[in-house]
């Protein structure tokens, strides 16, 4: 089989054996990336070629000199351009950062470094990861690899497309109300976003602090959780990094089958807005995951349908205070138009960020203003704590929830561009449960008649990963959407 088209713990076992070198897999990488890039566009940066071969070599020289190799030694990945790093540009899809190089990595990204991982380039996102299709780039859209006139979901499109299409081996993104979750589904991909704590958001360029999380986008399950015993853990960077033991990941896949597990099934995700096609293909699943021995049970969020306009106030409000830095005065662009300090401001802000941010600017600026702030912040603040509550109390009856990722399947470019209302409903199944900070996981489970993947979400109590990846892995194991690969025409 291509180098390419194998999982990175496929990969990371040939390297191991010394049946591949890490110059091959670079070569191997370059050339896919050479083929399939210009279509797919998942970029905004590449690495340089010449200076990864020569990380490659010099790991391929030591390796005989090492007693053990690392799990993510010489595996070619692909890093969200939201999250910094010191040897590549880091734009957040913007222009107002245009080729910004940050003086330092995020602490993710630091703790990869050890493993001599290879980073072959940053990936594309909606502008400051505000968007659910990657249409809100700077740098222009990626391309579903399924079906290239589609979108690839968002924020994390860039990610998602570059391990669908085999233009690296994995993948970070970051999740803030679905933007890992719903790309992964959109590209047939596992995406996973970890319980709000658990991985260190040190150097991730801030959206919604209480909301946005790292985590990994994957060709299996096995891979997410491989990745995943990278990143989590505390950091003292980070004051919301949770101080909790980290497991092995890979251990909670011993267990085969979801004997005595309970599997909730929110009634609320099933209703009017749901596509029939992607019903099937969840309710489907939810079968497979009774057949595997778990026990399904229905269960209800009753505040479900406010989550997103909660999510809306929240993190437009918390957006409005951390996008307040980029003022040109300190790092990116600067307004060569500006006469004095405040038209510097003006302009630079003008001229640096697109439509949707300066939307969520405006919106979040007017829901902390005076007179409002009770209103809209205050209350949001409260709703949150009912859906918080809803999980809790789910979560005394079922260890799991299932649902879909989105409500349709991907869509094509440009259909919901002009209507922001339409591209914020995209998120309606992911927003919840990144509003309660609770770790859910997106695996495909089926296609559309079309031939678009179709994503299932499973969330579970807080620092429970292990649980959720348990039944994601039987699930996948037990069926074959895994397998099939696009054809990126
Ligand atoms: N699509 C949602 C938004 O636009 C979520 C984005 C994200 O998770 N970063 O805010």
């Amino acid at each position: 089989m291509s180098l390419v088209k194998l999982t990175l713990k496929e990969l990371q076992d040939q390297f191991t054996r010394a049946e591949v070198r890490a110059s091959e897999i670079v070569r191997a990488y370059y050339l896919r990336v050479s083929m399939v890039e210009p279509k797919v566009k998942a970029y905004i940066t590449l690495n340089d070629k010449e200076t990864v071969l020569a990380e490659a070599h010099a790991l391929d020289q030591e390796l005989k000199q090492w007693r053990k190799t690392m799990p993510l030694m010489a595996m070619p990945l692909a890093i969200k351009d939201n999250i910094c790093t010191h040897d590549l540009p880091t734009t957040c899809g913007s222009r107002i950062l245009g080729q910004f190089r940050p003086p330092y990595d995020a602490s993710v990204v630091a703790t990869m470094r050890p493993h001599r991982f290879l980073l072959l380039g940053k990936s594309n996102l909606d502008e400051f990861a505000m968007g659910s299709s990657t249409e809100h780039s700077a740098f222009g859209p990626s391309r579903n690899p399924w079906k290239l006139n589609h979108v690839p979901g968002g924020s994390s499109g860039g990610s998602a497309a570059a391990v669908a299409a085999d233009e690296c081996v994995a993948a970070l993104g970051s999740d803030t109300g679905g933007s890992i979750r719903q790309p992964a589904a959109c590209c047939g991909v596992v995406g996973l976003k970890p319980t709000y704590g658990r991985v260190s958001r040190y150097g991730l360029v801030a959206f919604a602090s209480s909301l946005d999380q790292i985590g990994p986008i994957t060709k299996d399950v096995m891979d997410a959780a491989v990745l995943l015993n990278v990143l989590a853990g505390h950091d003292p960077l980070d004051s919301t990094s949770a101080e909790v033991p980290v497991p092995d990941f890979t251990r909670a896949f011993k267990k085969r089958d979801l004997k005595k597990l309970k599997i909730g099934v929110p009634t609320e995700y099933f209703t009017e807005g749901l596509d029939p096609e992607v019903e099937v293909a969840v309710r489907e699943a939810i079968e497979e995951l009774g057949r595997l021995g778990g026990e399904i049970k229905e269960v209800s969020l009753p505040h479900t349908g406010v989550a997103v306009a909660t999510y809306y106030i929240i993190a437009t409000a918390e957006a409005s205070s951390n996008l307040a830095r980029y003022d040109g005065v300190r790092y990116g662009l600067r307004s060569k138009q500006s006469k004095d300090l405040l038209e510097m401001f003006c302009m630079t802000r003008q001229e640096g960020l697109g439509y949707e941010v300066k939307r969520r600017i405006m919106l979040g600026t007017y829901v902390l203003s005076s007179g409002y702030y009770d209103a809209y912040y205050g209350k949001a603040q409260a709703v949150r704590t009912l859906i918080q509550r809803d999980f809790e109390e789910a979560f005394q009856d079922v260890d799991l929830l299932v649902s879909p990722v989105m409500p349709t399947p991907p869509f094509q470019l440009g259909e919901k561009i002009d209507d922001p209302l339409q591209m914020y409903l995209s998120d309606i199944y992911t927003i919840s449960a990144s509003l309660a900070g609770l770790p859910a996981i997106s695996i495909p489970c089926g296609f559309s008649r079309q031939g678009l993947p179709i994503g299932l979400q499973i969330v579970g109590r807080p620092f429970e990963e292990e649980t959720i990846l348990r039944a994601a892995r039987a699930y996948e194991l037990a069926t074959e959407w895994r397998k099939k690969r696009p054809a990126i025409r």
